[in-house]
């Protein structure tokens, strides 16, 4: 029937549709396996959190049992009494995505398979060796000590040049290029039709085929601006390091505050005919107002649309109530368009228009991992088919796109994979 239909398209491409929705189910690490021939992201390893329970809970639009609810009130407090202006904006913008986010929620609660599945999706299933000795580099504490550290390719010249998937019938024997290059404040590129091992130190890290990460502080990205605009990206997705108030986060990487943001070179890095500009924000409505009254308007982007993540378990539940007013289970992705270059006829191309009612729903990952969404995105990227793409502040890799940030190699750290 078609529910089955659409779950084994959802096993093989990572994305299920709900009928007559512009909500989507997405589960990351099959998204991401389509980067890879050899190796496989490893579910245990991407999803550290939020399996935890084995006992399947009754599934109802509210978090958690009553009890539980009780004494998270206590620490959590839904909206403060008395609200300041900008509390009252924030509570509006919450109201707005509220029943959209519910609508998509709901389709996710009536689709018996797919709500079946998802308890599977952390399983190994079919896996085999998987390298997690010894420790994971730091890369902003190895730019600041070894800011010479080199990067040993592995490229393999027997990659089949068109069909990735005949990688299986490949000849066992591998014919390598080992190439030395500076890991900081360089490009390096895979350019072959599949991944790549990348070495630094004694740890291996998988460079998805057709990619290139820049690993560099802030002050170098003007490096990666093309010299000429017909070789600019129409697809930019960002995720800055947002100053924010937890402790936790502060352990994870360091945040910049915001006018750091304000000079990226977004204009610059623009294809000539234009592109989609996507922000990951926080729900603090001092940075949402920022965005939209200084931060787009800095860029050159025009705002298109607010898109939302929502977050939930592996029993289909909201990672926290939904009304809880400093803790909220969704984020945000602003998207605007970037525009290319004047035409002959003095206008610049026109976009597609888009609309605030996407939700995307996932089980969260690593802390701040968001879910890769591209595809999602690729009907309304300007431009040729496929779109140049580039991600700031990237933690992974992704096969056809630019990584760039002062850790894209984070995620890529053999240890986050199984070999096939
Ligand atoms: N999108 C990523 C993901 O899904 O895993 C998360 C990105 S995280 C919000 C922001 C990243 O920006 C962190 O990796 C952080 O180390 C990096 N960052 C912080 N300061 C930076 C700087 N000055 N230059 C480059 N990257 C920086």
């Amino acid at each position: 029937d078609s529910e089955s239909q659409k779950l084994s398209l959802f096993y093989e491409s990572g994305i299920y549709y709900f009928d007559d929705s512009n909500a989507v189910f997405v589960d990351p690490v099959r998204v991401l396996n389509r980067s890879y021939n050899g190796f496989r992201v490893s579910p245990s390893a991407y999803y550290p959190r939020f399996f935890e329970s084995s006992i399947p809970k009754p599934i109802s639009t509210v978090t958690s049992s009553p009890t539980k609810r009780k004494r998270k009130r206590k620490r959590i407090a839904k909206e403060p009494p008395s609200l300041n202006d900008r509390e009252l904006i924030a509570v509006q913008r919450h109201q707005e995505a509220r029943p959209l986010l519910l609508k998509g929620h709901e389709c996710l609660l009536q689709s018996a398979e797919l709500l079946e599945a998802l308890s599977t999706l952390k399983n190994d299933s079919g896996c085999c060796k998987r390298e997690c000795q010894g420790a994971q580099h730091s890369f902003i504490e190895l730019r600041q000590e070894a800011p010479l550290l080199e990067v040993m390719l592995n490229l393999r010249l027997d990659a089949p040049e068109q069909v990735p998937n005949d990688l299986e019938d490949s000849p066992s024997v591998q014919c390598c290029e080992h190439i030395v290059l500076p890991a900081f404040n360089n490009l390096v590129a895979n350019d072959t039709k599949v991944e790549a091992v990348a070495e630094i130190l004694n740890n291996r890290y998988i460079i998805p085929r057709e990619s290139c990460f820049y690993m560099s502080d802030l002050g170098q990205l003007r490096n990666l601006i093309p010299a000429h605009a017909d070789s600019g990206f129409n697809l930019i997705m960002v995720d800055p390091p947002w100053e924010n108030a937890s402790a936790y986060q502060k352990s994870r990487y360091p945040t910049l505050p915001n006018r750091y943001f304000l000079s990226l070179p977004i204009k610059q890095l623009t294809h000539t005919n234009g592109a989609l500009v996507c922000l990951w924000v926080t729900n603090r409505e001092k940075l949402r107002s920022f965005v939209e009254t200084e931060l787009f308007p800095a860029w050159g982007v025009s705002f298109a649309a607010n898109f939302y993540w929502l977050k939930v378990k592996a029993n289909g539940s909201f990672i926290c109530d939904l009304d809880f007013f400093h803790h909220r289970p969704y984020e945000v992705l602003v998207l605007g368009y970037s525009p290319g270059k004047v035409n002959s006829s003095g206008n610049h191309s026109s976009f597609k228009p888009l609309k605030d009612d996407h939700v995307i729903i996932s089980i969260p990952g690593d802390y701040s991992r968001k879910p890769p969404i591209a595809d999602l995105l690729l009907d309304y990227v300007p431009g040729l088919k496929p779109p140049r793409c580039i991600e700031l502040f990237a933690r992974e890799m992704m096969a056809g796109w630019v990584a760039w940030g002062n850790e894209p190699l984070h995620f890529q750290d053999s240890r986050y994979f199984v070999e096939r």
